[in-house]
């Protein structure tokens, strides 16, 4: 992760519109999943001048996209979201490629070319294979109803000549920047997306296609409904928590809340494939073991984003599936880092609530002879620090460990 916090602000701030924008406009009658059929075959080219010049340029971020050092780079991860873009990807799904960028927040977004770019931060949340198989399909659905030209050449027909001159020199600029960062390059891409940002009908028509999608393969249709659920109780409770803490502007449901009329109209949809299909799988099993060893990782950049609200609610939701020893860890690490009046003691009982399981990490041993000994256990606090070491013996903090238990 080189991306240091103020890129990431730039990055998050011009994906902001990328998908959930289209508050704009007035409300729109919901699409039944069962009219939505894709409007490309597989092998798709674009033939007009318009559209042609739009691939020209995604072409290019692309290739800047795929040698970012953002991305996560694990071979078995990055087959497996290609297998569920090829399951929930319709008839272009070979046309199709993903990459996973480290970003630790709540996003996706496709490109008009057909990539695709999950971020980490999706991971974390995702419950199981059906809610991250949704966010897929929709993403997925905006690419098969060409959403990318449509919203263009509307905006073009709305425009008046300078604002769309304009817009055309920022995304011309924005696919020519070879010479800077990473992080930058990406945020132009934000910017050449939030241009191009869909209309609160092209992601009704996204939600309608994915939810066809992954009936279609065989998941249970109410996890789209429900990831929007999750994120709307997220963006509610990082709110009740931050008090007098700036406001997190980072978060694409910030600059663009989920409405509530969009999760209820997906209740319904999902209700109408369900009932075509019967049976639904959830695959936590399989998404379980192709996340597993990354799942440190993704609850380690969240508690980090000094978040606590939304970073217990994201610990709650997941732990809905049952508590274990890393969900126990990082709820304690949610109040250790937040640090306020009562949160050791908080802190504290969570640790030791984590280490009740075989799969608590070291760290939660460490940090649970830590809280014994500053309450003056002195012989339990030793027993769990000697624990710590005995499972991690050569971490970097095993030395000032060793020091203590000689005190
Ligand atoms: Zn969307």
């Amino acid at each position: 992760m080189t991306m240091n916090a103020l890129n990431r602000r730039a990055l998050l701030g011009g994906l902001g519109c990328a998908c959930c924008a289209g508050l704009v406009g007035t409300a729109e009658a919901r699409i039944p999943p069962a009219s939505m059929k894709p409007l490309i075959q597989p092998g798709y080219r674009p033939t007009e001048t318009d559209e042609k010049g739009m691939w020209q340029q995604m072409e290019r971020v692309e290739q800047e996209i795929a040698g970012s050092n953002l991305l996560i780079k694990d071979q078995a991860l990055t087959k497996y979201l290609g297998g569920l873009v090829e399951r929930v990807g319709g008839p272009a799904a070979k046309d199709m490629r993903v990459y996973l960028a480290h970003v630790p927040e709540f996003n996706a977004f496709m490109a008009p070319t057909g990539f695709m770019v999950v971020f980490s931060g999706l991971l974390t949340r995702m419950r199981d294979e059906a809610q991250l198989s949704g966010v897929i399909a929709h993403e997925a659905g905006h690419f098969l109803r060409r959403h990318h030209i449509r919203g263009w050449r509307d905006l073009r027909r709305k425009s008046d000549a300078f604002s769309v001159l304009a817009m055309g020199a920022g995304v011309g600029g924005a696919a020519g920047g070879v010479y800077l960062g990473d992080a930058v390059q990406l945020a132009q891409m934000g910017t050449i997306l939030s241009l191009l940002a869909y209309s609160r009908e092209l992601e009704a028509e996204a939600d309608a296609m994915g939810l066809r999608l992954i009936a279609e393969a065989g998941y249970d249709p109410i996890a789209m409904p429900n990831t929007w659920q999750q994120l709307i109780e997220e963006v509610e409770a990082s709110a009740r928590m931050r008090r007098k803490r700036p406001r997190r502007r980072l978060s694409l449901f910030e600059t663009h809340p989920a409405p509530e009329s969009r999760m209820v109209d997906l209740r319904v949809s999902a209700q109408e494939v369900r009932a075509a299909t019967g049976e639904a799988a959830r695959g936590r099993d399989r998404y379980l073991a192709a996340i597993g060893k990354h799942r440190t990782m993704l609850l380690d950049d969240q508690v980090k984003l000094n978040d606590p609200g939304a970073s217990l609610y994201i610990v709650e939701n997941l732990a809905k599936d049952g508590w274990n020893g890393l969900l126990r860890f990082y709820e304690a690490e949610v109040w250790r880092l937040r640090g306020e009046k009562g949160d050791d003691a908080r802190a504290a009982q969570g640790y030791a609530a984590a280490i009740g399981y075989g799969d608590a990490p070291p760290e939660a041993w460490r940090n649970h002879g830590y809280a014994l000994l500053k309450t003056g256990r002195r012989d339990e606090g030793k027993a769990a620090l000697g624990r710590y070491l005995a499972m991690a013996p050569k971490a970097s903090d095993a030395a000032m460990v060793r020091y203590s238990l000689a005190q």
